[in-house]
């Protein structure tokens, strides 16, 4: 039985997965133990007692959490984690549970999920764009994660999309996270002159629904802008289909009637009726572990 493991700030998901579904879950806080190795000793222990008390072995270990380095198997000084330094999970997590263990960054365990389990099944050459907080994305060309020379290939959220435009979490102006992640699009509806209390893209889509113009438009812009970014993305490996995840994507047709239309209008002509885009179709409670499973998987 393969065990997934996504690493949060401030709780862990653990669970069991069989055949791309998860059979069994549980959690603990990532926070309050004395160090790492405290913190692996308890997630050790707790994942051995699930897989108990389902009768099953745990024969692979996958782990999803930020900062991840899948070539050296170190989560890097994560900034929203408890541990200050790098931190040696997959070795660690292997050690205690006496099985392999692959440790990778959030966006391409979705991708891997997306691959293995989700709307990328059976596609060798597959982008998958998760759409929240950040903007995260993984490639798999030829049925293969691309990791690049330093485990951190695939950052199409920092591809720079307008030159000298709104400054990005990275300290670099225009990147596509500046303008298409939640805090892009909330702050798209303030240059739009939107003035409704939003913190959230439900709340957006609610304005938008609610024929709030400004709201309108950021939709109808987000959409301009993803597109251009997912049309570059195209050049470099040539997908035969992309995967969009998270809430953004997932209003109705408020942001992928416009994108289709938009990306078709920007793919360059080679690529044209050979790429289609699509909404990932995983659970949203389980897409992380099972993302963080098929890690497990590879
Ligand atoms: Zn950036």
């Amino acid at each position: 039985m393969i065990l997934g493991i996504d690493i949060g700030g401030t709780s862990s998901k653990f669970g069991l997965v069989d055949d791309g579904r998860v059979i069994a879950r549980a959690r603990i806080a990532t926070t309050g133990h004395a160090n790492d190795h405290a913190f692996a000793d308890a997630l050790a222990q707790e994942a051995r007692q699930l897989a108990a008390a389902h009768g099953s072995a745990i024969t692979s270990v996958g782990i999803g959490a930020p900062n991840a380095n899948q070539l050296t198997g170190i989560i890097e000084m994560a900034p929203n984690l408890p541990w200050k330094h790098d931190v040696p999970l997959a070795r660690m997590l292997s050690d205690r549970l006496s099985a392999p263990a692959t440790l990778g960054n959030d966006a391409n365990a979705a991708a891997l999920g997306e691959w293995r389990y989700g709307a990328g099944r059976g596609i060798a050459d597959l982008l998958v764009v998760t759409l929240g907080t950040g903007v995260g994305s993984g490639f798999i060309v030829n049925d293969r994660l691309v990791l690049g020379s330093a485990g951190n290939a695939g950052e199409v959220g920092h591809m720079t999309l307008i030159p000298g435009g709104r400054s990005c979490t990275c300290g670099r102006r225009g990147c596509v996270e500046a303008y298409v992640s939640i805090r892009g699009m909330l702050a798209t509806y303030t240059e739009e002159g939107g003035t409704a209390n939003v913190n959230d893209v439900k709340g957006l889509a609610d304005l938008a629904h609610a024929n709030d113009p400004a709201a309108r438009r950021v939709f109808a812009r987000s959409a301009e802008w993803l597109a251009i970014a997912l049309a570059n993305a195209v050049c470099t490996t040539g997908p035969r289909r992309i995967v969009l995840f998270g809430g953004i994507a997932r209003n109705g047709d408020l942001l992928m009637a416009p994108l289709r239309d938009h990306f078709h209008a920007s793919l360059l002509n080679i690529y044209q009726g050979r790429v289609d885009l699509t909404v990932s179709a995983l659970p949203d409670d389980d897409a992380a572990l099972l993302g963080a499973a098929a890690l497990g998987t590879i």
